[in-house]
């Protein structure tokens, strides 16, 4: 059993084949999944298909690239999704510098207020970072994110970065660049992030793992992302699917 625990199954790229990606991925035994809406079209059909699927969650926020058409609007349609009970966290959220459409101070201040709708509602967080660590680091401490934690998605700073995230509470989400044959930074991440905080995501449609690099990324493929943390922490991949099932259960408080 896995879980997936970023996927855009919500987006345009599956219209064509939305079911039998799905019926892939549990044949490849990946059986829960979040699916993460983050702006007005994917954010329904996150909803829709959490509703629709045994084991299937969504997660709401807005994108940092779309940070510029965030208004209170938006900011009160996803508190009132906050408390649907296929929600399991909000984002994904963050800042993302290698795009322009949306300034900086922008992007900050929408982080900043999903934040603290985050802990209004009690809601783990999904961050994304791209290029933008240090500023991350300085928002999720002055906003308290500790208090509701969440998860790194596709984390792809040095391991030097992990004990502070882990100390905020959040969780470290490995996806399909660590199967890169040139990626070192997500290799060591994998061998030193304590078993307690580690997870597994797809990102599908984007960055598929080797030998699928290039193609579209689908929920099977988190098969092959367990299997490469496996390898390189030398244990079984059960063990790797067993534990991110239970730090996933644990995170998104499915248990209780
Ligand atoms: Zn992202
Ligand atoms: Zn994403």
């Amino acid at each position: 059993m896995l879980f997936d625990t970023h996927v855009h199954l919500n987006v345009k790229q599956f219209d064509e084949d939305r079911e039998e990606v799905i019926k892939r991925a549990k044949e490849a035994g990946v059986t829960h999944m979040v699916i993460v809406g983050f702006d007005h079209e994917t954010i329904p059909r996150a909803i829709k298909l959490a509703e629709e699927n045994e084991n299937f969650y969504a997660a709401v926020g807005w994108h940092p690239v779309d940070a510029i058409d965030f208004t209170e609007k938006e900011l009160a349609w996803l508190e009132e999704l906050a408390s649907h009970p296929k929600v399991v966290a909000l984002g994904e959220m963050g800042l993302d510098y290698h795009w322009d459409k949306s300034p900086k101070a922008i992007q900050k201040e929408v982080f900043r207020k999903q934040i603290q709708l985050a802990r209004k509602v009690n809601l783990p967080i999904i961050i994304h970072n791209r290029e933008a660590t240090e500023d991350i680091m300085t928002i999720l401490q002055e906003e308290n994110a500790a208090d509701v934690g969440g998860i790194m998605h596709c984390y792809n700073d040095s391991a030097e970065y992990v004990p502070a995230f882990i100390g905020m509470n959040f969780y470290i989400s490995l996806g399909g660049p660590v199967s890169f044959k040139n990626a070192t930074l997500p290799k060591e991440v994998a061998k030193m992030v304590p078993a307690d905080r580690l997870l597994i995501e797809t990102d599908c449609p984007f960055l598929a793992p080797h030998p699928k690099r290039g193609k579209r990324n689908e929920p099977a493929y988190a098969a092959l992302i367990a299997e490469k943390i496996a390898e390189l922490r030398e244990v079984p991949v059960e063990d790797i699917a067993s534990i991110t099932k239970e730090n996933a259960d644990r995170l998104f408080r499915l248990n209780d």
